[in-house]
């Protein structure tokens, strides 16, 4: 039996028979199941990358074809325009996101000589969480969105790539916004734990069922692709947030219950930490 081995999840051996000597044979088992694994998973994401390419790109393209074989009335034109500045929009999304993974896979794990005020990361987040907000409904910020730093942490400092963090923390908060209709409440919070800190982001929004949790942070996986696609989701901002809070040795954790809401927490061991009171 492999390693990790259940009913649903079965093993791959290879085996091979090499002869050798006078008559004698070598038999070569090996356990290729996470190579088999690995492979499989590189296939689907370059076939996942090009459909979410290719579906934008064919709006794109009708929209042009439109514009130049009907006339239109500047009106009409004006309003094509603003759908594909959209879908442009989208695809530039995809592509940042993917080199934004892409660059993280390739980088050594970030070092503890950098280091820059842990309120600074929620201010960035705060104006984008209203603008955001604000986009989703003509101007006005259309959630309850508080942003609270507990105050042993509020002159920390935290240590690693201020980057990374910041993204992994605005996409926490910007699919807070998001997933959480008008009216709801979003509530962003660093508090300190018994061994680091936590950023956490807790929302009213449609929650989510526990069969759908493991693979949140899977990249391309969604709970609600409409939902996802409307409000300019990539797919991958949870696989950017784990990966990125990982590479700080820390965690991120989720909980939700539908129709109550979810929490998405990025915890941050001690290590990360400085508490300039210390
Ligand atoms: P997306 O760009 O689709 O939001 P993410 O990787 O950020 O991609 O999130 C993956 C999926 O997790 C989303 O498509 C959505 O179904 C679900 N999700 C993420 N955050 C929330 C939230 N706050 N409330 C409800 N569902 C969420």
């Amino acid at each position: 039996e492999g390693r990790g081995h259940r009913v649903d999840r079965p093993v791959r051996i290879s085996v091979q028979r090499h002869r050798y000597g006078e008559g004698k044979q070598l038999l070569l088992t090996r356990d290729v199941t996470m190579v088999e694994q690995a492979e499989a998973m590189r296939r689907d994401f370059v076939a996942n990358v090009s459909h979410e390419i290719r579906t934008p790109l064919t709006v794109l393209s009708g929209f042009v074809e439109t514009i130049q074989t009907l006339a239109l009335t500047p009106e009409e034109q004006k309003h094509y325009l603003s759908l594909m500045a959209t879908q442009a929009h989208r695809m530039q999304g995809l592509v940042e996101d993917l080199l934004t993974l892409s660059r993280l896979e390739g980088s050594p794990v970030p070092g503890v000589h950098q280091s820059f005020p842990l309120a600074r990361l929620l201010q960035a987040c705060e104006q984008e969480a209203n603008g955001l907000s604000a986009s989703m409904s003509q101007g006005q910020v259309s959630h309850h969105i508080d942003f609270v730093v507990q105050p042993a942490l509020a002159e920390a400092v935290l240590l690693g790539e201020s980057r990374e963090l910041q993204s992994a923390l605005s996409n926490l908060v910007s699919n807070a916004v998001r997933y959480t209709p008008a009216g709801g409440q979003v509530r962003v919070a660093w508090s300190r734990t018994a061994d680091g800190a936590i950023f956490s982001v807790t929302d009213t929004g449609p929650g989510i069922s526990p069969e759908h949790l493991p693979r949140l942070s899977e990249r391309f996986y969604r709970v609600d692709r409409s939902r996802s696609r409307e409000t300019g989701g990539t797919g991958l901002g949870l696989a950017i947030a784990k990966h990125v809070v990982q590479r700080h040795g820390g965690e991120l954790r989720i909980q939700s219950q539908v129709g109550k809401g979810s929490t998405f927490m990025l915890v941050l061991p001690a290590s990360r930490i400085e508490l300039l009171s210390d």
